[in-house]
């Protein structure tokens, strides 16, 4: 890391992206000094060999160059982080993972590339993983050399710079992009805006205040965003020069956007590109199994147009959209048989997200239930025209399927549910787990659920164990 050669450094939070901030500060002649209030995170960096230091201690910031936090640690609310308010008062500068990676690519041995990688960043509420895991598999599919990193894949100073003309894909939190000193990617996609861990950003302001910076300092030489919110249509007004700039690609899913500047939407499944008020590509949605749903069509926009913005052909990005398997536990079609899907959708531990998972699919055999979250399921009953009927689980199945509007069946176990809705299935239904209710009432966390979904499904189907299609 470049300009902390020799300074001595503070890392606060030693998880994945504590313990690969510390590695890389040392490896580049820092002296990472490392704290977890976690003892057991304490013993992990110390057989490392790293360097322990008690950051609570009144002097510990005595002589510091700067403070790196993990985006785990709320800083500000609901409480002011203790440590971080003492680096504060002593006039460390505070920065994360992602500030030290943009640093040192502007200023380290990155920038003596002849042609230098590119960093596409994603931000939002929804869909960042699909979407960042989606570009890396276009760019890979295209040949070019494409990293994953950031809140998914690894950490960011973890990953070997790309080769000349490559691309380092960074999926950004809202945690991420509050503090990162440094934010300078090439390419910036904002997926979209919904209430979603605003505690830590006291309140919607604070949150979309987040996340935009991603499009500040100059802003990045191309700007992806979606406009079906208000905060989205605000950020690209403020960005672009005129109507007919093309820094800023503007995506929806929920209206046509054939303006003069440039624009990509999807609708009735179908994605279309429009320049200039012309229309310069079109995809049918409809039949890329990994991408289903409203939900996906508009991550599908999103890595069309960050891909777009690197150069590469519309036909290019269509053939890697029909190979993208889908990212585990996200609307994941896991089994086939007997004209009937399979589709793993673990990650919807709310209401809202499962609200989209029944959106994206018709005839559906509806695995649902576990620890109910606040709220009730009322928008659940709104769309569930299409499920044919319920199958409860969960430790209090019944009282979940009592406010349920569709045919319920309290099942309890995963293993009923799936064994129930394997011999009511026919022909063109789709058995999907999309719960709207966290997991830990019987499970340690989502993937495990969905993995104990894909076991039962396969069991049953006499499929091999691990596979998917
Ligand atoms: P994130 O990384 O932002 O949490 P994921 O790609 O992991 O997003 O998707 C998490 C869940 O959110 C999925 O299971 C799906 O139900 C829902 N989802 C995915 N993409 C979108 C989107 N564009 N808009 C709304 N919900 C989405």
């Amino acid at each position: 890391v470049q300009g902390l050669q020799g300074a001595r450094v503070a890392v606060l939070g030693l998880g994945r992206s504590g313990l690969s901030a510390a590695r890389a500060l040392a490896a580049g002649g820092a002296v990472p000094l490392c704290w977890d209030d976690n003892p057991a995170a304490r013993s992990k960096a110390e057989a490392e060999g790293l360097c322990v230091q008690d950051l609570h201690h009144p002097s510990a910031f005595e002589d510091i160059a700067r403070l790196i936090v993990s985006p785990g640690i709320p800083h500000l609310y609901p409480t002011p982080n203790a440590i971080i308010a003492t680096a504060q008062m002593a006039g460390v500068p505070v920065d994360n993972d992602i500030g030290l990676f943009f640093q040192s690519f502007a200023t380290g041995a990155w920038a003596s590339f002849d042609t230098a990688p590119r960093v596409v960043a994603i931000t939002g509420s929804n869909g960042k993983s699909t979407t960042s895991a989606l570009i890396h598999h276009i760019l890979t599919e295209a040949g070019r050399d494409s990293q994953l990193a950031g809140n998914i894949g690894r950490g960011v100073l973890d990953i070997d710079p790309p080769e000349d003309g490559g691309v380092v894909v960074l999926e950004l939190s809202s945690y991420q992009t509050d503090l990162a000193r440094s934010l300078t990617p090439d390419v910036a996609v904002f997926t979209n805006l919904s209430p979603d861990h605003l505690d830590r950003h006291a309140g919607m302001g604070g949150y979309f205040a987040a996340k935009r910076r991603l499009f500040a300092e100059g802003g990045p030489d191309r700007a992806v965003i979606g406009v079906d919110e208000p905060e989205g249509r605000f950020l690209a007004g403020q960005l672009a020069e005129g109507p007919t700039d093309d820094r800023v690609i503007r995506i929806s899913v929920a209206a046509k956007l054939a303006g003069p500047g440039w624009n990509i939407f999807a609708r009735k499944g179908f994605l279309s590109e429009y320049r200039k008020g012309k229309q310069v590509a079109s995809i049918d949605l409809r039949s890329v199994k990994g991408l289903p749903g409203a939900h996906n069509h508009q991550n599908a926009c999103a890595a069309f147009a960050a891909c777009r913005s690197l150069g590469l052909a519309p036909r290019v990005i269509e053939a890697a959209f029909h190979s993208f398997g889908g990212l585990p536990h996200r609307s994941q079609l896991i089994a086939e048989a007997g004209g009937v899907a399979y589709v793993n959708d673990s990650k919807a531990t709310n209401v809202d997200s499962a609200v989209k998972a029944l959106e994206a699919f018709q005839n559906i055999r509806w695995i649902c239930g576990g620890l109910q979250k606040e709220g009730g399921l009322g928008p659940l009953n709104a769309v569930s025209g299409a499920v044919r009927k319920a199958y409860v689980i969960g430790r209090e199945a019944a009282a979940f399927a009592v406010q349920l509007d569709a045919e319920a069946q309290v099942c309890g176990t995963m293993a009923q549910a799936v064994e129930a809705a394997i011999v009511d299935a026919e022909q063109g239904d789709t058995v999907l787990l999309a719960p709207a209710a966290a997991s830990f009432d019987q499970y340690d966390s989502f993937e495990k659920r969905g993995d104990d979904f894909v076991a039962e499904v396969r069991a049953r189907l006499g499929l091999d164990p691990v596979e998917t299609v």
